[in-house]
């Protein structure tokens, strides 16, 4: 986890960016537990498995909070924190939410910069309005 709570490409993380350059996201599953766990998680708590395995999830998530961050140079980006329809919560930017709130159904798309790497934002999901 670095300073803004965004997942950064480190050896460790090299499959979660690999996946968001081909639209799909990325995250880790412990296969004898069938549990699956945020892109930075370092291990199972419940076995204790040090490796996990990546997979890809749905992209589906719930909107849990959210912060607006102020980067350097930048326009303020709305910072979020989602429950993966799988399961876990992870950190990810908003894109296009003029109206957080909690609950919100969100959608996985990807960003593919010119510079720097091609990452997830988290849109909300029309298709399960009213569900
Ligand atoms: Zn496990």
């Amino acid at each position: 986890m670095n300073v803004d709570g965004v997942v950064r490409r480190d050896a460790r993380s090299g499959p979660f960016f690999d996946g968001a350059a081909r639209d799909r996201l990325m995250i880790r599953r412990c296969a004898p537990c069938d549990r699956w766990y945020a892109p930075d998680a370092g291990g199972c708590p419940e076995c204790g498995a040090e490796e996990l395995d990546w997979a890809e999830a749905s992209g589906r998530a719930v909107l849990v909070s959210w912060a607006v961050a102020h980067l350097r140079g930048g326009d303020p980006a709305p910072l979020a924190l989602v429950e993966l329809a799988e399961g876990p919560w992870m950190y990810g930017r908003l894109h296009g939410v003029t109206a957080p709130r909690e609950g919100l159904p969100l959608r996985a798309r990807f960003v593919h910069p010119d510079e720097g790497e091609s990452h997830p934002v988290f849109e909300e999901d029309r298709e399960d309005r009213g569900l």
